[in-house]
């Protein structure tokens, strides 16, 4: 059941609290975002939005035939060598948006028929949105909330989420720490990925559909295959396996190709092949995975989001 508009209204308190000296994220840079002033991520006040719309090349179940209602922030608490939405997640395209503005849009997506909101890469951003949305909500706003974040998360941020956000959808990219500093640069990724997920599955539990086949509530996890087990696929699925259930859903993903700096790195200079890709959704079915998005190996070909563009996804 979600909180109250009161309860949403005082964490959105907290969550401005711990924005003062910032610890919305585990970088823990303490700057003072409410006065403008930027950490590592390059967010300051205001939520930066590049695009806002509905989106259907997300998960079967969060698109449904209406689509997410997705709304992608600028800026990053990761600097993926390999993003593929590097445009945004640097930065460089972004528009500064209004608590009201963000509330309206919300209402907008609902009226165009989206079947959720979405935010996507909301972390640094949080306590605008739950502001906005507490706005949003007292407007009629009445969509599942999907929380589409790269792990990288705060514990204590993720526990005030309770009973605000229905559906997680964290990517869990990395297994092992070298590999998340050389290409994420974070280098205590695994552990902040892994115990907020924990915390998320506790919440939520594992994902739930509608008559329909929408998801309303629950975990699924992405997991993008790298070249050379850079992403540690194998670690990772015995990991869930281990700490959370075989119930859980995942969704694994086989769109990489060297994109932005990726190639500066030969490891990862080049796209999986059906081997790699194969080796992981194999291992899904041997440790007794039943709930498994399996991204169609020829998603490669699909093309990159150009967000300079009003409909960032031409294929969908
Ligand atoms: S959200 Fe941004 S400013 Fe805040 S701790 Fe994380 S990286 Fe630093």
């Amino acid at each position: 059941m979600r909180c109250s508009s009161d309860e949403i209204l005082e964490v959105a308190k907290k969550l401005k609290q711990i924005a003062r000296s910032c610890r919305l994220c585990p970088r823990e840079c303490g700057v003072d975002r409410t006065d403008d002033e930027r950490g590592y991520c390059g967010a300051g006040l205001l939520p930066s939005v590049s695009s806002i719309v509905k989106h259907f090349g997300e998960e079967p179940p969060l698109v449904g035939n209406r689509g997410a209602g997705t709304i992608f922030f600028s800026y990053c608490n990761l600097r993926c060598v390999y993003c593929q939405n590097h445009q945004i997640s640097r930065g460089v395209i972004g528009e500064e948006c209004s608590i009201q503005r963000l509330a309206s849009e919300m209402i907008s997506l609902q009226a165009q028929g989206a079947l959720n909101i979405e935010p996507v890469s909301p972390t640094h951003q949080v306590h605008a949105f739950i502001e906005a949305l507490e706005l949003g909500l007292s407007k009629g706003l009445d969509l599942p909330i999907v929380y589409n974040c790269g792990g990288y998360e705060s514990l204590d941020v993720v526990k005030l989420l309770d009973g605000i956000v229905d559906i997680y959808l964290p990517d869990l990219k990395y297994a092992d720490n070298n590999a998340a500093a050389k290409y994420s640069d974070c280098p205590d990724y695994v552990e902040h990925a892994r115990t907020a997920i924990v915390e998320m599955y506790s919440q939520v539990g594992d994902l739930k559909l509608d008559s329909d086949g929408n998801a309303v509530r629950g975990l699924m996890i992405r997991h993008l295959v790298l070249p050379n087990d850079i992403s540690g696929s194998i670690d990772t699925l015995h990991w869930i396996k281990a700490n959370l259930s075989v119930n859980v859903t995942i969704s694994l993903m086989a769109q990489y190709s060297p994109q932005y700096e990726a190639r500066r790195f030969n490891e990862l200079n080049r796209r999986i092949n059906r081997a790699e890709y194969d080796r992981a959704v194999d291992l899904c079915w041997e440790l007794g995975f039943e709930n498994v998005f399996i991204q169609d190996f020829q998603s490669q070909d699909l093309g990159l989001p150009d967000f300079s563009e009003d409909e960032p996804f031409r294929w969908g």
